[in-house]
């Protein structure tokens, strides 16, 4: 057991009438116990950079969690959010809402593949998946094929941590902890290694495992499929890109099937591959699109579903006048301050030009980021856009390697997230070349110290 005596150093410049406890917090996703024992925690952060408590600098190689695209301490979000807090704080997000909502939820819609723009608001990712699984099961119910319940999801999909989404996760530690509660979806064979190590860009074989789909259909009967749920680019297992055709290819099966079909792009969502939406990148239409990281520059908490208009419409002309179309929402749903930071951290976004600059710095980002391919530590990198897998050899336990390997870039200076043995790395759009040089250094500095 932990101490209580346990404190965060002070942070200077800080006040604070002592320095806090750290025995209360429970972190989400940490090893708790290891943490409190050496806390790594951030304390300011400007442009790329965050600081420590001490003001030592560590280079954001991670946007945050994918989320600060536009790099942090963005004066224009931040004033929007004050502001929108000093007007209006709060309201009610049943039978209630206010104008800032209606202005967010058509700035995505701007954004989003034509159609495809009725826009559900959500607090997470998390929440996104869920209540996307929810509209597939009311625009099936709505038109009378309501026995379509089943949904399908992949080998190392994440979709979250709330149960919809658990009951689709591929990655087993999520699912296998918390089985017995709902149905696990049936998993597609994933989209990992269908080349040699260190391929450049898609892969060009392996669209045929999107026929597997079609097994699952044999198995289950596609009258109950409501939905097939897949990230175009799997983010958070180590980034696994769709090899090329094979996101068509799901695409054709699920409409000779009147099958949904969902993209969840809370990862790859606004920006990441170099358009706002992979689905735009790579040229395939889902029904229904998830989204969240990004979406206020990570300032405020928020999520979003994008529907398409058919299947909104037909939600909505199965119910009755002046009942409610689909019981479903938040409290926090389109929150004033949320709001505010997503109308304007998209402006940022579109005045700064900041996909385009992220597609521009993508190639040198890749040729950089192959040059570690030497180090003996690293069997694997994969990239798209500005984002990219490092796969790191393990040691005698899975995922050691890669959780020391956190701890310590950090203390170098660099944060990065790690999977297991992979480290993921997602800079900000607003990276230079010089960021990405000081991030592969690091890289290399400490990778070249592991031993085999
Ligand atoms: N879906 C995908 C594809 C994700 O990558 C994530 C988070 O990484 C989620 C859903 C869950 O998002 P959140 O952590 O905001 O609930």
């Amino acid at each position: 057991m932990q101490s209580s005596a346990q404190k965060v150093e002070a942070i200077p410049e800080v006040e604070t009438a002592a320095s806090p406890s750290l025995d209360e917090y429970w972190l989400p996703f940490t090893p708790n116990r290891d943490l409190k024992a050496a806390p790594r925690l951030f304390a300011r952060a400007e442009g790329v950079y965050y600081y420590d408590p001490t003001g030592r600098p560590i280079l954001d190689g991670a946007s945050g969690l994918f989320a600060v695209a536009a790099g942090h301490g963005r004066r224009e979000i931040i004033d929007a959010v004050h502001r929108q807090l000093e007007e209006l704080d709060y309201t009610p997000s049943f039978y209630r809402s206010h104008p800032l909502a209606f202005a967010a939820a058509a700035s995505i819609a701007a954004l989003t593949p034509k159609g495809l723009d009725r826009i559900f608001f959500v607090n997470s990712g998390s929440e996104s998946v869920d209540t996307a699984m929810k509209i597939a099961l009311a625009y099936h119910r709505a038109r009378g094929e309501g026995q379509r319940t089943v949904f399908v999801s992949r080998e190392y999909a994440y979709h979250g941590v709330n149960f919809g989404g658990v009951s689709l996760s591929g990655m087993a530690n999520n699912r296998r902890r918390f089985s017995g509660v709902i149905a696990p979806a049936p998993l597609l064979r994933h989209t990992g290694k269908t080349t040699a190590p260190f391929h450049r860009g898609q892969p060009e074989e392996g669209a045929e495992r999107a026929d597997d789909l079609q097994r699952v259909i044999d198995a289950y009967g596609a009258e109950n499929i409501a939905a097939v749920v897949v990230e175009p680019i799997a983010g958070s297992i180590g980034v696994l890109i769709p090899p090329v055709g094979y996101l068509d290819r799901l695409r054709a099966i699920c409409d000779r099937h009147g099958i949904l079909l969902v993209f969840d792009e809370v990862i790859t969502g606004f920006g990441r591959t170099g358009q706002a939406f992979a689905s735009q990148t790579f040229g395939v239409r889902p029904d229904i699109m998830t989204m969240a990281k990004a979406i206020t520059n990570g300032v405020q908490p928020m999520g979003a579903v994008a529907v398409d208009r058919g299947i909104h419409d037909t939600i909505m002309d199965a119910a009755p006048e002046e009942s409610i179309e689909f019981f479903h929402g938040y409290t926090w749903s389109a929150h004033p301050g949320a709001c505010a930071a997503c109308v304007a951290a998209l402006d940022v976004y579109s005045r700064e030009g900041l996909f385009e600059r992220g597609a521009g710095l993508s190639g040198y980002f890749r040729e950089k980021l192959y040059t570690l391919a030497d180090l003996p530590v690293v069997s694997d990198i994969r990239q798209f856009g500005l984002l990219a897998g490092i796969d790191f050899v393990p040691e005698s336990k899975p995922g050691q390697r890669g959780y020391r390997l956190q701890k310590q870039l950090f203390d170098a200076g660099l944060h990065l997230k790690t999977t297991g043995d992979t480290g993921i790395v997602a800079p900000a759009f607003v990276s230079t070349r010089e960021h990405i040089d000081e991030m592969v250094d690091v890289l290399r500095r400490v990778l070249e110290k592991e031993s085999l």
